[in-house]
């Protein structure tokens, strides 16, 4: 029985609220705090458990201690924004409360995601008695897991990995993101990296394409190759990867909107002036955008999300697809979301839950693929986030 504060009300947040608040013999007390207020109360009267809701401003490290104090949570689950990670650890360590995040701290300035900065807070964490969990979203979260069960119960040595990421939903608009835009699109238009041969190689941006064709009837879709935090993270903790890449699907329509934005200057991250004050271009384009919350009523169709394992196993080779299929309708249903926001808000919930019971309780910062990945595989299939495994399943990604 634990209470836990979760941090940053947008369509991730939401998720968070309504899954912990399905479990309320792990999660007896729930807080909300967000910038804006209205949107905690918002998210707390659409779940039948009593929410409170706070205001806060998660840049600030004092005023987040005064909230932490005040609530008293054991856990704090940040789904704001990553420019926060790191007050929101600072915090964490001076009023004495665990961390969960679901995405690597990036520095507002330079859109450069990386571990370096959370990765240094291991000895406070450890010294402290406190425990942060990093990246317990879908991907990363989910997908490390997947390949971390995979590396446990199928192989005795993974060698390739390939994360393939789908969202075959449609939203109707002509332009929009499934999650926060702006952080969206700094992961899209930045250069590619894949893990080749002991070392990261840089590639431009969207440069390698292939068709994908999903499970369970999905469909088929274009897929590209693109730098995503958790390779980072695996890579590491998997020496024996020889080559592992990141993919994700995208319509023709997407990347022609995002084509023609980068082009007109509309998705730059630098100041500049307009009429005596400094706009950041892609903070004014998120506000013309639909916003990802509201998305969830018109989103029609399934996400599939999964890892490509190629490995040995008793001295022959082994291919095993491991992956979930979640429908965008059926998610709003149920929490009045889209498929993008239920799955990065589960792995949240179900991290949260393995902290609380104590299963992965151990202090220091950990990325999720350090911790045993059966109790959350197993609770993934009992909260909304079904898996299956195809072994051999014949398909070949590009290199
Ligand atoms: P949204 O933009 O919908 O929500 C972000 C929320 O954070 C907003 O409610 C915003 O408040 C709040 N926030 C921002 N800055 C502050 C601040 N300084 N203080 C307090 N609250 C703040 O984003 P999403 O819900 O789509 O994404 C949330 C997180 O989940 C992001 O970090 C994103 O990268 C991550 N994510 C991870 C995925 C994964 O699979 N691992 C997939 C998708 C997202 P306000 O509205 O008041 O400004």
């Amino acid at each position: 029985m634990s209470k836990v504060l979760i941090i940053g009300a947008g369509g991730v947040g939401g998720v968070v609220t309504h899954k912990c608040a399905q479990v309320p013999e792990v999660f007896s007390e729930i807080v909300l705090a967000s910038r804006n207020e209205a949107k905690c109360q918002k998210i707390a009267a659409q779940v039948e458990r009593p929410i409170a809701t706070a205001r806060v401003d998660a840049d600030n490290v004092p005023e987040l201690v005064a909230l932490m104090r005040d609530v008293q949570p054991e856990l704090v689950i940040n789904v704001a924004l990553p420019y926060q990670d790191l007050t929101i650890m600072d915090a964490c360590l001076e009023a004495g409360v665990h961390y969960l995040d679901t995405a690597n701290y990036e520095p507002p300035d330079t859109a450069k995601f990386e571990y370096k900065w959370q990765w240094v807070y291991q000895e406070r964490f450890e010294k402290a008695g406190l425990m942060a969990l990093l990246g317990s979203g879908f991907d990363p979260g989910a997908t490390n897991v997947f390949t971390a069960y995979l590396a446990k119960h199928y192989f005795d040595e993974i060698r390739t990995l390939d994360i393939v990421d789908v969202n075959g939903g449609d939203h109707g608009y002509p332009f929009a993101t499934n999650f926060n835009p702006e952080i969206n699109i700094r992961e899209v238009t930045a250069e590619c990296r894949h893990w080749e041969g002991g070392a990261f190689v840089a590639t431009p941006p969207m440069s390698l394409k292939q068709s994908f064709t999903c499970p369970e009837g999905v469909g088929t879709y274009q897929i590209y190759r693109m730098y995503h935090e958790e390779l980072e993270s695996l890579t590491k903790h998997y020496p024996s990867l020889e080559h592992a890449q990141f993919w994700m699907s995208f319509s023709d329509n997407y990347l022609k909107h995002l084509e023609v934005l980068g082009n007109v200057g509309m998705t730059g991250i630098e100041p500049v002036l307009y009429e005596g004050r400094p706009i950041v271009p892609i903070q004014f384009l998120k506000e013309l955008l639909p916003d990802p919350a509201s998305l969830g009523p018109r989103t029609k169709g399934k996400t599939c999300i999964g890892v490509l394992v190629h490995g040995v196993k008793d001295g022959k080779p082994r291919d095993v697809y491991l992956y979930n299929v979640c429908d965008h309708q059926a998610c709003y249903r149920e929490v009045q979301s889209q498929a993008i926001s239920y799955t990065t808000g589960v792995p949240a919930m179900l991290g949260a839950k393995m902290m609380l019971e104590g299963k992965w309780m151990k202090p220091g910062v950990w990325n999720i693929e350090q911790m045993d990945p059966d109790p959350f595989m197993a609770d993934m299939q009992r909260h909304g986030l079904p898996w299956s495994v195809i072994e051999e399943p014949g398909y070949s990604l590009a290199h």
